[in-house]
């Protein structure tokens, strides 16, 4: 397998096919190593969301807002479908609606408007006791289990990435990646192994107190109505950084505490997508450790479901799939180091990577290739 190539990129999750793209549109040779036969980590496990609304201020949200453009760029040549745009951010109590509003006088507000309730109709058609909802027409959802493999695919076809699946990246020094198969060589080498945080460069997760984060997830049969996007509510609001950093959130998390304590305790809010056949995707929960455990707990899906039928007014409609996924947890939104000349270390630490990565693997291949950053700014 001795090859020689521009780039090597150790995993084959949306971080790593996302430095792949950047770099083959430079006209880079590529090859992408995964240990994994078919992708099976975060990157297919999560809602396919790509919020842009709400995320942290500043270079994240920029970098979300690029990565949605590029999601839309590639869609349709990778074959892959958008399936909801826009997001309605619901607000159930009046400490929402005030955060909402204050998010409505800032920057990051670019396609969003408050809506009464009584005019969603056409976001929601089955609604609980909501006072009205943010509605935002820049977020995007994708099908994350189809549209990963449709993107490693089209990288193949329409751009020469060379994937090696099936083999795993034991030691990686300038120039050179060793792997279960032989080694490979390669100018520059970026390792983006989601949350394997002991395998590659130990030391860096470590020193940057990275984590694990579980997530529970849950699919529901089709409810007989349709979201042309996306569904949050007021536990969203304390989580996501464009709102809950702002001044407003403190009323809300004091009146959520009160009022939803064992929701916050297990990091229970409520994100409801849905898929082409009518299926909702629904989660989701947080518990973090170093190996979190396997077992999806019937006690936290059900504050998932019992916020569903809060905001939906409406009993949800029976569970036909659950599972769990783990991310990479940090207090920063990445982590991006340089732990040896020509390579680099990247992972998402804040569970966006759907979100963000596209955005933060242009800044990456630009400082690599020492291009201007055209991907932040835009
Ligand atoms: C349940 C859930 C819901 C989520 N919802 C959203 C959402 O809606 N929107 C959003 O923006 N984000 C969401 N996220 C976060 C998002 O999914 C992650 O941030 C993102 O998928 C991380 O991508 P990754 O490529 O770093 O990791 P992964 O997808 O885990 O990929 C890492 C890959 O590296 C490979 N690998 C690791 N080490 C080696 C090695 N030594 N050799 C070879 N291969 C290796 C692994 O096999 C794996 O395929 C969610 C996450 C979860 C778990």
């Amino acid at each position: 397998m001795e090859q020689q190539f521009d780039l090597a990129v150790v995993g084959a999750g949306i971080v790593g096919l996302a430095h792949a793209l950047a770099a083959a549109r430079l006209g880079k040779r590529v090859v992408v190593i995964d240990r994994d036969a078919q992708a099976n980590g975060a990157s297919v496990r999560n809602f396919g969301f790509v919020t842009v609304t709400g995320q942290a201020r500043g270079e994240v949200w920029r970098r979300a807002r690029r990565s949605a453009q590029v999601w839309d760029e590639i869609a349709g040549p990778a074959g892959i479908a958008v399936l909801q745009r826009g997001l309605t951010m619901v607000a159930r109590r009046p400490e929402a609606r005030d955060v909402l509003r204050a998010f409505l006088d800032t920057e990051m507000a670019q396609g969003c408007a408050w809506r009464e309730a009584d005019d969603l109709a056409d976001r929601m058609p089955r609604r609980g006791a909501v006072l009205g909802a943010l509605t935002s027409s820049v977020d995007l959802r994708v099908e994350s289990r189809t549209a990963i493999p449709r993107l490693a695919t089209w990288l193949e076809a329409a751009h020469g990435v060379t994937f090696r699946r099936g083999v795993a990246v034991t030691d990686v020094e300038t120039g050179r990646v060793e792997t279960s198969a032989g080694a490979a060589r390669a100018d520059a080498i970026i390792v983006c192994p989601g949350d394997d945080l002991t395998t590659l460069f130990p030391d860096s997760f470590a020193r940057a107190e990275v984590t694990r984060c579980k997530l529970q997830m849950l699919r529901l049969a089709d409810p007989g109505w349709r979201l042309p996007s996306p569904v949050m509510s007021d536990l969203g609001l304390v989580r996501y950084l464009g709102y809950a950093e702002l001044p407003q959130a403190g009323a809300l998390r004091a009146r959520l505490e009160a009022e939803q304590g064992e929701h916050l305790a297990h990091g229970v809010h409520l994100i409801v997508t849905q898929s082409a056949d009518g299926s909702l995707v629904v989660g989701d929960s947080h518990h973090y450790a170093a190996t979190p455990d396997p077992f999806a707990r019937e006690d936290v899906d059900a504050l998932i479901l019992d916020e569903f039928a809060r905001v939906f007014g409406q009993a949800p409609p029976p569970v036909v799939e659950r599972w769990t996924g783990t991310y990479a947890s940090a207090a920063s939104h990445s982590l991006v180091e340089a732990p040896l000349p020509r390579v680099r270390l990247v992972t998402v630490t804040s569970g966006t990577g759907a979100s963000t990565a596209f955005g933060l693997a242009e800044e990456v291949i630009a400082g690599l290739y020492d291009l201007p950053r055209q991907g932040a700014a835009a």
